[in-house]
């Protein structure tokens, strides 16, 4: 079984820890339920110049490494390694992250799973060769039987795969999407691990 699996707002609570970041620097009040927009810059009602001082500022290093993992997941994850299954985080932040990003997977009982940088959303602007960033050519040779997402943004990285099971992390921002065969919203971790088995 080969699993594919996001990061951010699938392993950990990143948006909210936006929520706390665009407080403190802008005084923009949104609660997490109300972050209907996967773009934070809509969400927030930001400027190009704030929306880029969130990003750099969540991006920062210690900020990362604070991130709050989502209940349960990396129980599921290792349980599934524990399997035999093979468990890939690939996340659209950008690579400058890989070291934080690692570290946050070890220090949360992860360092079995891999992780690669796929340039989801088109945020980096710098192509850099390193073991951990994948290629879109490299990422369409690979396989997943199942996918953890919460992004309908980064649905179209699955159009190749259609028997692919997406189970789609329910947030604010993805509750709107109409969800299409093979897709389905998952509340917690611990309803992917059974859907999973
Ligand atoms: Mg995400």
């Amino acid at each position: 079984m080969k699993i594919y699996v996001d990061f951010d707002d699938c392993l950990c609570e990143t948006a909210k820890e936006f929520t706390h970041i665009a407080d403190r620097l802008f005084g923009k009040k949104v609660p997490y339920e109300k972050v209907r927009f996967f773009n934070l810059q809509q969400s927030f009602d930001l400027t190009d110049e704030e929306y880029e001082r969130l990003m750099a500022e969540g991006h920062l290093p210690e900020v990362l490494l604070s991130y709050e993992e989502t209940p349960g997941a990396s129980k599921v994850i290792n349980e599934w390694i524990d399997l035999g299954y093979e468990v890939s985080v690939i996340t659209g932040r950008p690579y400058s992250a890989y070291e934080p990003s690692r570290k946050w997977l070890d220090e949360h009982g992860l360092e079995r799973a891999q992780v690669y940088f796929l340039n989801k959303y088109g945020r980096d602007s710098f192509y850099k060769v390193n073991e951990y960033n994948l290629e879109l050519e490299d990422y369409y040779k690979m396989k997943f039987d199942y996918a953890v997402e919460d992004s309908p943004a980064a649905f179209r990285f699955f159009e190749h795969m259609p028997e692919l099971k997406v189970l789609v992390y329910d947030r604010p921002w993805n509750r709107e999407c109409e969800l299409g065969e093979g897709y389905e919203r998952c509340v917690s971790w611990e309803q992917i691990g059974k859907i999973v088995g």
